[in-house]
Parts: C-alpha cells; structure tokens; sequence
C-alpha cells in the first residue's frame, strides 16, 4: 500500500514535480492515440502520427515486434520520459492483452498513478475492470478519461453511475460534456470554470478555452447553442446535488476518481487531462521494502527493477532492464550495490526513454524509470542502493498456471532454444523447466496467448520455428526444505523433477492429490506454486 498522507517533508522540487504513471485500458479505447497526444503536448514529438508511422513494425515504441504488428497489440512495456509545463512525465506503458497480465502487474508496482481510459459508447470493458483491480490492490490514485465523445456516446450520468457501480469507486466529475456525437462541440470545465470547444477542422488543434464566471455568465450564451446550454446548466445542478465534488485527498487515496470527457484523436481534453495530473496528481510516493520504508527525498540513491527486456534493438544482443528510482539523486557513472549478488555496478550507460529515442541519462530521481542495458545480471525485483541491503516487497510472482511441452522445429538448433528459453525466462515472460531425465523443456505460463508470444518471439529474434505440445504435466511447485530432505524427494521422484532457470528445484505433477501426498510424506518439504522474486 503506497502512503499518500500530506504530512510529508517538503520534496525537492526536482522530485515534486516528477509524475510517474500507466495509461490502463480495454483494447480499442484509444491509449494508443492518447499517448500520442501527451507526447504531442509533451513536446517529445512534431506531429500526431509519428509514434505511428514511423517504420512500418511499430505503432508507439514498444511495438516493435512482428505479433504487435499482426494483431494490433502491444505486448511490452515500456517507458517514456517528458516534459509537460513545470513537470516531468514519466508514462509507463502497459501492454493491453488480458493474456499479458502478467506484465502488466509489475508494470504498476513501478506508478504512482493510473489513468483509466475507457469508451464513452462502451464504458467499463473487462480488461479495464481487470487492470483496475490491479490499481485497487495498490490504492492507486486513478484519473478516468471517458474518450470518443465526438461519436455517438451514452448518457454522462449513464456512464457515471457504471463506473461507480461497477468499480465501486466515487466519482466526481471534472469536465462536463456539451452535446454529444454530431453535436458535441466541448466541455465545461468545472474545475477551472472554463469552456473548452473543440475544433473539428484541426485535430491537432488544442480547445479554444473561455473562462466563463458561473453557470449564469452571458458569455456561455454565446458559445453554446441555446438547447445545449439549457441542458449543460440542468445537468451540472444536478450533478452538483448526486454526486461527489472533487477531494484531493480522497482522489489520492484511490477512492475517488475524476473524470474528464473528450476526444483523443480531437486532441480535445488532453491538455485538461494532463493538468489535471501534473496540479493533483502524487508526486513519487513512498516505497516499501523488507526492513523500512524509503522516502523519494532520502539522499542516497535506491531503485528495483520492474522490467526486464531483451532484444529490444535486434542488431543489439542487448538487455535492458526497467528501473524504477525510488529515493535520490542518480548521476550517470554511478556505482551501485546490486543487493542480490552483493556486487557493485557501475551505471555507465543508463538510458532515459524519450519518444523519439532513447537517450543517454545524466542524472535521473526519485520516481524516474531509467533503463540499464546489463547481459543479463539485473533480474526482477533487483534492488539497485548505494549500499544498504534492501529488499523491495511488493513485487509479485505468479504462479504458471499453463505448462506445455516445447521443441525446435530443428532439432539441431537445441542450444539456440535453450538460450533463447533462459532468456524470456529471465525477462518474467515465461517459467522455463528443465526435466532432469530426458531432454527438452517444459514452458510455463500464466496466458494461452503468451505461448504465442514465445513463439513469435523466438522464431523472430532466433530464427529459430519452435512447436509447443500439451504437457503431461499442469501443475509446477517449487520445492525448498532441508537439503538433505530435498536430495532424498528428488532422487525419488526423478520423473516429476525438473530446474528452473535458476536451477532451484520444482516438482511436476498433473493430480493436487499427489501434491498432497507429498506434504503428507514429506513434512519438512515446502511446495511452493510461487517462486520468489528477490
Ligand atoms: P488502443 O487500442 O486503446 O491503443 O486504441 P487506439 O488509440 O489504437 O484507438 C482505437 C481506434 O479508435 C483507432 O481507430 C482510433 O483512431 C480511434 N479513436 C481514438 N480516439 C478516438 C476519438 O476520440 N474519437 C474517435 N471517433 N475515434 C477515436
């Protein structure tokens, strides 16, 4: 649970105006188009269309492989860094597939907030109630973007009242919408009292904004036809009367959400939207570990990793892995105590990821993502301190729910599998055992579709065609005891046995009778669904 209490030291301005934050949403809602439009704003890019267009395999950064572009989804996370007035945006993206959740999970133990799109026609879709679960879980701040109001939406207070109900979560409206589809011409801010009107002609033209005195200014008359004028004020009283006004505190503390209507690809209510969380949103939040918790002001320097990404360049054979800076000042060319080996690093090359590019990273703070290409040492759940033993909690391991069988289409490519296995292995894409009798691999995974993946992946950055089979085997366990205990169950059990990447040991069985039977038998042996991260 992040500590969104106000009675806070001060923070250094470099790190009070840092936001760091995932856009989640069902498929189709348009985060794709939204994201192009903060980087718009944001300055990190010339034009809307860019993130898109620019080469054929990607639609935003992190869509840079074949199966993205085949089925239109964005499998990997990544990160973006800009500037957006007086504040530092850091946009974590998170992939949108329900088989990707995964992923996805991690990716919000790295946010101190969450915007929420979804579609005014549509509303809440299960993959947003899913992510939003997820947010819930970490009482996430949320801001909700109800997008797409230039097309035929439902009713304000219709699309309200499901998120309330459906999320059980209050909402407070930040902007109002003025007319709908065809006659939807802007919103009223109710926050600032402004009229925003949208223009149709430019869709890259930002909202002519009027500041408007009250619902009773003259000057609303002369914007905004009269039928619509006469509906705006209705709803707005009555919005006043049924529903929550808006609470700092109560949006921080993940119970309330403020909503603001508009229209991605309009660019309209993005900049509104983007205020909003530049002026209310968390700055980098408290983190918790092991044995205290770390404040983003602390001095010295602490992050974990949330993320790891191979392959991310294919003329590079490079890895990189996502670290989220939770306390301190970080100076390119530090040295760093990689808490898990109990090795220093020198961080030499950090990158930062702007749209365009990525680029060399200075220095980076509290709440920053920053990536550090490595071969392969920085795991998930690594803690990165300038000394102090830390272990991050929080963090969480699923447990593979889906085991199959894998082969190379050629036999004589095994090692290359092998690599390529130890690689998505390390990365948390996937679970990867290998049985101690007989050859070949057992893949696990917690989505059908992520087999897929694995596939694609391999086929694409290995050249090598692989084929997955049904397992005999559907359950995995990790098993931890005495070592001795352990050596005994194992040589007993030699069928059943496989490593794991890290060649810790895990039993296979496909009967929780049998998993029974062993916590029968063997009293001092722990079986495990889960393997720990750190
Ligand atoms: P994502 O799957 O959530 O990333 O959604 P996209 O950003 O790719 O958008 C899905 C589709 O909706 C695309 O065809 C967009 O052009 C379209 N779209 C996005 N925003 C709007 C909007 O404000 N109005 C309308 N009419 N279409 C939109």
């Amino acid at each position: 649970m992040l500590d969104h209490s106000h009675n806070r030291p001060t923070l250094p301005a470099e790190i009070a105006r840092r936001r760091t934050f995932a856009i989640i949403s069902h498929p189709d809602a348009g985060k794709t188009t939204l994201t192009e439009k903060f980087l718009l704003f944001g300055g990190a890019i010339q034009m809307a269309g860019q993130v898109r267009a620019k080469g054929e395999a990607r639609r935003t950064r992190s869509d840079f492989m074949q199966m993205e572009k085949d089925r239109g989804i964005s499998v990997s996370a990544s990160a973006m860094s800009f500037d957006y007035g007086q504040f530092r945006f850091n946009l974590v993206d998170t992939p949108g597939h329900s088989d990707f959740s995964e992923d996805t999970y991690r990716t919000l133990t790295a946010v101190d907030a969450a915007i929420m799109v979804i579609d005014g026609a549509k509303g809440v879709e299960s993959q947003t109630r899913k992510l939003f679960e997820v947010c819930r879980l970490r009482d996430l701040p949320i801001l909700t973007f109800c997008n797409k109001m230039d097309r035929e939406a439902r009713d304000t207070f219709e699309i309200i009242d499901e998120i309330q109900e459906n999320l059980a979560i209050d909402v407070t409206p930040a902007s109002w919408p003025i007319g709908m589809g065809r006659d939807f011409i802007g919103c009223y801010d109710i926050l600032r009292d402004r009229l925003e009107l949208m223009d149709r002609a430019d869709r890259n033209r930002v909202a002519e904004s009027i500041k408007i005195e009250g619902l009773s200014d003259p000057k609303l008359a002369e914007h905004v036809p009269a039928a619509l004028l006469e509906k705006l004020r209705e709803e707005l009283e009555m919005a006043r009367e049924l529903l929550p006004a808006f609470d700092r505190q109560a949006f921080l503390d993940g119970t309330l959400t403020p909503i603001w209507f508009g229209s991605a690809i309009n660019s309209f209510g993005v900049k509104e939207l983007m205020d909003g969380i530049g002026n209310y949103g968390p700055p980098p939040q408290i983190q918790r570990s092991e044995s205290r918790e770390i404040a983003p002001e602390e001095k010295s320097v602490t992050g974990f990793v949330f993320k790891v990404q191979a392959n991310m360049d294919p003329k590079h054979r490079d890895r990189v892995a996502f670290v989220r800076l939770a306390s301190g000042h970080f100076e390119r060319g530090m040295k760093l105590l990689h808490v898990r080996s109990k090795k220093p690093m020198a961080v030499s090359n950090p990158v930062l990821f702007l749209a365009a590019d990525r680029e060399l990273a200075e220095e980076a703070w509290a709440g920053d993502i920053i990536g550090i290409p490595n071969h392969g040492q920085l795991r998930i759940g690594d803690a990165l301190t300038e000394g102090e033993a830390l272990r991050f909690t929080g963090i969480p391991s699923f447990a593979p729910e889906l085991l199959q069988n894998v082969r190379a289409g050629d036999p004589m490519k095994a090692k290359h599998l092998e690599k390529a296995l130890m690689q998505f292995a390390e990365e948390g894409a996937a679970k990867v055992f290998k049985p101690i009798i007989g050859s070949g691999f057992i893949v696990g995974v917690v989505g059908a579709l992520q087999f897929e993946v694995l596939a694609s992946r391999i086929e694409l950055e290995y050249g090598l065609p692989v084929r997955f089979e049904s397992s005999q085997f559907t359950s995995a366990r990790w098993i931890s005891g005495p070592k001795a205990e352990v050596e005994k169950f194992v040589n007993v059990n030699k069928g059943h046995i496989a490593a794991d990447h890290d060649g810790d040991m895990v039993y296979l069985t496909r009967l929780q009778w049998d998993i029974d039977r062993v916590e029968r038998d063997y009293p001092a042996l722990k079986l495990t669904a889960t393997k720990e991260m750190m």
